[in-house]
């Protein structure tokens, strides 16, 4: 299988595991496992066909999808042949999306969570190389407490309604690759963070209000109803689209009144903000708990992957989710088995606690790996996340890209620093393509940042620095 050009490929095309996209280490391969979900056995499956078939490095995407890198062109056919003998993936024909939906790896009715299994606790082995995770059980280091059940505290089965919905969008023809639809079920783990084409809410045990492009609220309806009207509005958006499929690629693209058109269900008001959802850590599930763990700018080494794998197994995970925070969360574990687990992980160098600076920045692959790139945007930005630590963690955004292209974040950002002939142009409140306030190689930066230098005052004057109101 060939590759699609780049020079061919139209706006708004993903990648997927049958369509892998050219990058500058390889094809990149996307994979959608079956309800974005893994066994311990299948996560380390995959990291032994990224190693064999790939460069041994697994992204986490911020749609919760996984990402093999260095895939070529002669491994990627027994690569697809082993993934989807085994079931690894739940690639389907056409061109619309290969996951429409985003729910939360923490979503969960008390109902539906994991019973505990306590059977399975038997302590971390210190045999096969995983004696971090054993050593650390109960040292809590690396761990938040949970302050309140996360997740359990959902007002609807997300996952039911989530998984319904997939269903029947195949179904729909005509749908764009990147359409999504956010299906967050009104608790503590909420997903207002995330983009989508409609957003489904819980408001009240049962009930559920909806969003077109997050501009048009309808509803309340029933959790039951809730499958069959958002069947109903992708094939209306999918016929509207057909109309004019270059002026209509997301919903986000209809007037106000044409959105309106799309339903028949009366107007409501937006649900009322929720604070933010912790974006790794310890969380309570009812009865169970899950380690939610966040890769390094959404990646990892398999080998690191691998063992995060057997320890869980080892440790009694059942259920592994694909997190849109970039990550992992290893659920269905006790307590002290979900903080051993999250306790190894951070002995591995990845993400455990909610205010790792870390988390607040987002950059791509960069040089070496992005043949586009014109900075090793990745490497800069581990520099960068430790010395602006105190800042993102209060709240600073920061994209660090290797080339105009931004690919890592489209969107604006406090800082936003574009690779360009091996230093960066900085932009201060926008996006990549927006105008630079200067162009610096990154000991420049580092040093301009400091408070009593002219770029951090320059943040400070535009209240993006910690503790000011944006
Ligand atoms: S933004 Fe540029 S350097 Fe970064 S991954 Fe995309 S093309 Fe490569």
């Amino acid at each position: 299988m060939n590759a699609p050009s780049p020079d061919t490929l139209r706006r708004g095309w993903c990648p997927s595991t049958l369509k892998p996209m050219e990058t500058g280490d390889g094809w990149l391969v996307r994979l959608h496992p079956p309800g974005a979900r893994l066994t311990p056995a299948q996560l380390q499956r995959i990291a032994a066909l990224a190693a064999r078939h790939g460069n041994g490095l697994i992204e986490i995407s911020a749609r919760g999808n996984m990402q093999l890198r260095g895939v070529t062109a002669g491994s990627h056919p027994a690569l697809v042949a082993t993934l989807l003998a085994e079931r690894l993936v739940d690639e389907h024909e056409g061109d619309g999306p290969q996951r429409l939906t985003l729910v939360s790896p923490l979503a969960c009715l008390p109902r539906h969570c994991e019973e505990r299994s306590d059977e399975a606790i038997q302590g971390a082995s210190s045999a096969s190389g995983l004696d971090c995770f054993a050593s650390l059980a109960m040292t809590r280091s690396s761990v938040q407490p949970s302050s309140s059940p996360a997740g359990s505290s959902d007002l609807i089965d997300a996952l039911a309604l989530a998984a319904a919905i997939e269903a029947r969008g195949r179904e729909v023809a005509g749908l764009p690759a990147k359409f999504a639809v956010v299906v967050d079920g009104g608790g503590e783990s909420s997903l207002e963070a995330f983009a989508g084409d409609m957003r489904i809410v819980a408001t009240a045990p049962g009930r559920v209000v909806m969003a077109l492009a997050d501009r048009l609220w309808f509803g309340p309806l029933a959790e039951s109803e809730a499958g069959a009207v958002v069947a109903q509005l992708l094939a209306r958006f999918a016929a509207k689209r057909a109309q004019t499929p270059d002026a209509i690629r997301r919903m986000g693209d209809l007037a106000v009144d044409e959105l309106a058109a799309l339903t028949d269900l009366p107007a409501t008001e937006a649900p009322a903000a929720r604070p933010a959802s912790r974006r790794a850590g310890l969380f309570a599930l009812g009865e169970s708990h899950a380690a939610l763990v966040g890769l390094p700018f959404g990646r990892a080494e398999a080998a690191t992957l691998d063992r995060l794998a057997q320890a869980s197994e080892m440790l009694g995970c059942p259920e592994i989710r694909l997190s849109p925070w970039r990550g992992l969360a290893f659920r269905g574990l006790s307590e002290a088995n979900a903080i051993a687990l999250l306790d190894g992980a951070a002995a591995e160098g990845l993400i455990t606690r909610d205010d790792d600076p870390r988390l607040s920045v987002q950059a791509c692959a960069g040089a070496p790996a992005c043949s586009r790139a014109e900075a090793p945007a990745m490497a800069d930005a581990a520099r960068l996340a430790q010395v602006l630590a105190p800042d993102l963690a209060a709240g600073l955004s920061l994209h660090v890209s290797g080339c105009v292209k931004s690919c890592a974040r489209p969107a604006a950002s406090d800082l936003t620093l574009v690779g360009e002939s091996g230093r960066y142009r900085i932009v201060i409140g926008g996006a990549a393509r927006d105008s630079a306030v200067a162009t610096l190689d990154l000991s420049a930066l580092l040093t301009r940042l400091q408070p009593g230098q002219d770029l951090h005052a320059r943040l400070s004057a535009a209240g993006r620095l910690s503790g000011q109101t944006k």
